[in-house]
């Protein structure tokens, strides 16, 4: 007989505990707090059966957050997969910056007043950033965009599902959008340079590789983002990107070529330089 508190323990030898925690919670299907109330709980066989499986698992380098099948973002349960990156904390200052951002005629503003602003999230994976701002701002009209078909499924099924309604494109960056405007434009495009070893380690293995790298610099998606976006933006609309850890000064430099103005920078929790924006006079 093994209880709650048992498996927790045996785990430990291969994982962190709060890891451990959450998926012993998705193979009961409680939260992980439950388990604490609950450690002299005993486990059936199946559910030790599935949990080592999970264990095993996240020891060979699955993210948690694929095993589990959802990630929490701006705190809401986003849906993920492996054809998706997974959301991550630094990706909410993006989202905070966005909801400050007052883009006056078109009417964002953070008490919901005003006419209509038109948002574009450019290469949307999971949907985290374009779904939580349709659901800040239901008065906005947003569209999310990817390359890949499968991303935009997933990222469908997110808004279906917290029930947002925004508009999804299959398109390579702007390419599909042409003619359209835009009052706020936000991506979180790939970053990391293509040689970067962190890509062969580590959680980002299991990730989707065009989510995460960009060229030899890591900035062939932030150059095209930044070059074709004046174009899609309206008079006074706003642009932010995220971006690595190294990469500040030459976004800067890339909005600035672009005849951007009002260029902000602004740091993560970790203190790293990691949105970078502009708007257009
Ligand atoms: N916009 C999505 C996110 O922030 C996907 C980003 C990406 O795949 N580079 O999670």
């Amino acid at each position: 007989m093994t209880s709650v508190a048992a498996a927790l323990a045996a785990a430990r030898v291969k994982l962190p505990a709060s890891e451990a925690r959450l998926l012993l919670g998705h193979v009961l299907g409680r939260p992980a707090a439950w388990l604490i109330s609950h450690d002299d709980e005993v486990l059936d066989e199946d559910a030790l059966l599935s949990f080592a499986s999970l264990v095993a698992r996240r020891a060979g380098g699955e993210p948690v957050a694929y095993l589990v099948g959802y990630r929490e973002f701006f705190g809401r349960e986003f849906a993920v997969s492996p054809f998706v990156l997974i959301p991550r904390p630094e990706t909410e200052l993006l989202v905070d910056i966005a909801l400050k951002a007052k883009v006056m005629r078109s009417g964002i503003h953070a008490d919901g007043a005003g006419e209509t602003a038109k948002i574009l999230d450019l290469g949307t994976g999971s949907g985290c950033i374009a779904v939580t701002l349709a659901l800040e701002f239901p008065q906005a009209r947003v569209t999310a965009v990817d390359a890949s078909a499968e991303a935009l499924t997933a990222a469908r099924k997110n808004a279906e599902r917290l029930g947002a309604s925004l508009r999804f494109l299959q398109s390579d960056w702007f390419d599909q959008l042409v003619g359209e405007r835009f009052d706020l434009i936000v991506a979180n495009p790939p970053y990391i340079a293509a040689a970067d070893p962190h890509l062969a380690a580590g959680d980002l293995r299991h990730e989707p590789e065009p989510a995460l790298a960009s060229g030899a610099d890591g900035l062939d998606a932030i150059r095209r983002i930044i070059a074709a976006a004046p174009a899609h933006m309206a008079p006074g609309g706003q642009l932010w990107l995220e971006h690595g850890y190294d990469q500040a000064a030459a976004v800067r430099e890339l909005l600035a070529a672009a005849g951007l103005s009002d260029i902000e920078q602004h740091r993560d929790l970790a203190g790293i330089v990691r949105v970078s924006g502009g708007r257009l006079k």
